[in-house]
């Protein structure tokens, strides 16, 4: 990717924090788009070790095997779905084990914590941008992690408005799994491993409910199959947005040391994918991790509607992980000392890189921004611009995170 020597902010360029968001989101949008575990993702993550040394910080990439497709991930679990069902009336036991093993790969992997079915698939290399800034005195008692997604998801009709405003309106009032986007899958694979317990149990169904699942993965694979393929998009505020204010962040904080607070900046790729990069990070770091007592702040999608701190964190096929009272309780005083109202509770019901944590025990917290009906507008299409974004939100976005960070730190 060729950014623009003369658009790349500096330390202290330009005055202003809406300006500065967004010569970085312009910079890292420059490429078209920083595609999963894609050689666009990785010069991206080149600019952003650039970045990170004008403001002082060692950073470098960190490498892992991935996906460039989530869409892809999914369709290996709706096939071997498909399989459970079409082999049921010829072996019951085959094809009730098929069911199992998609329903259990899907919630191991939608939590982050495993892969089973998506290793039948081709890996190519993502990578983590990390730099971690020390404390100034010589005991770390603390550590904070500062994360902020780097790659981009692909278009497809699936994120389309017509589908994503309702379902955004409708779900995220939804408490619990049902809230889930895959959520219906979970359901139809369990209603597959019920169907194989009758049959074995020599119970006489309907054809109803196989024809109902057969319509079901029909959809489902058409939708997801065309997602699967799709391009990839720009992501100005999904996620440029997000890394621009950890820049920013990290910049102010390398100026103001706490002496025993480690900060880590940690910039994944492979987010889009089911959270990947900051899972391989996680994994790879756990003995240190355990040492030390460690919270993280996500910021992911900056610049629509008002700002945010979600209380759920939402994976794909039905999980819920909470977000830790205490913690949102500070950060809700710390949003009301700033004059945001409704900025902690419900959140869209997208997975984010939170949930990566959460699912490992690591308390934290993730800061995003939405529209009333918890609508992210553009979210994975083309029209995910600089354009479109609103810098002023972006920037009372990463003052409040700031704010956030250092309640975190203490
Ligand atoms: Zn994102």
């Amino acid at each position: 990717m060729n950014h623009p020597t003369s658009s790349e902010p500096t330390h202290d360029s330009p005055p202003n924090l809406q300006g500065r968001l967004e010569q970085y989101v312009r910079a890292l949008e420059a490429s078209g788009h920083r595609g999963s575990a894609t050689p666009h993702e990785e010069r991206a993550a080149d600019y952003l070790v650039q970045q990170l040394q004008q403001i002082g910080l060692e950073g470098h990439k960190e490498h892992f095997r991935s996906y460039s497709s989530y869409g892809a991930r999914i369709l290996v679990h709706i096939f071997v779905g498909v399989l459970g069902l079409a082999v049921l009336p010829w072996s019951t036991a085959i094809g009730a084990l098929l069911s199992v093993v998609a329903f259990a790969s899907l919630q191991a992997e939608s939590i982050t914590r495993f892969r089973i079915l998506s290793r039948l698939l081709p890996t190519s290399q993502s990578c983590n941008v990390v730099a971690r800034v020390p404390a100034s005195g010589g005991q770390v008692a603390r550590r904070l992690i500062l994360c902020a997604h780097i790659d981009t998801q692909r278009a497809g009709l699936i994120w389309s408005a017509l589908f994503v405003r309702p379902f955004s309106y409708i779900f995220a009032r939804i408490p619990g799994p049902l809230r889930a986007p895959l959520f219906s899958l979970t359901l139809a694979l369990a209603v597959q491993i019920v169907l194989g317990a009758l049959i074995a149990a020599g119970v006489k169904i309907t054809d109803y409910v196989a024809i109902a699942l057969s319509i079901y993965y029909a959809g489902a694979l058409l939708l997801v199959g065309q997602w699967s393929i799709g391009k990839f998009v720009p992501g100005g505020c999904d996620n440029a947005s997000g890394v621009a204010a950890a820049l920013v962040l990290a910049s102010r904080w390398r100026q103001q040391l706490p002496s025993d607070v480690e900060l880590v900046v940690l910039l994944p790729g492979s987010e889009e994918v089911g959270s990947l990069g900051a899972a391989a990070w996680l994994d790879a770091n756990q003995a240190n991790l355990a040492k030390t007592p460690t919270r993280f702040l996500n910021l992911d999608t900056l610049g629509y509607g008002a700002p945010h701190c979600i209380a759920t964190g939402c994976t794909l096929s039905g999980p819920q992980y909470r977000y830790p009272r205490d913690l949102l309780g500070r950060c809700a005083a710390v949003a009301e000392r700033l004059g945001l109202s409704d900025a902690v509770g419900s959140g869209p019901p997208t997975p984010t890189d939170g949930v990566a944590f959460l699912s490992r025990g690591i308390p934290g917290l993730t800061i995003m921004t939405f529209q009333k009906g918890f609508y992210v507008p553009n979210l994975h299409q083309m029209s995910d611009t600089a354009e479109r974004m609103d810098f002023d939100i972006a920037a009372q976005t990463t003052e409040f995170a700031w704010e956030v960070l250092q309640d975190l730190a203490n």
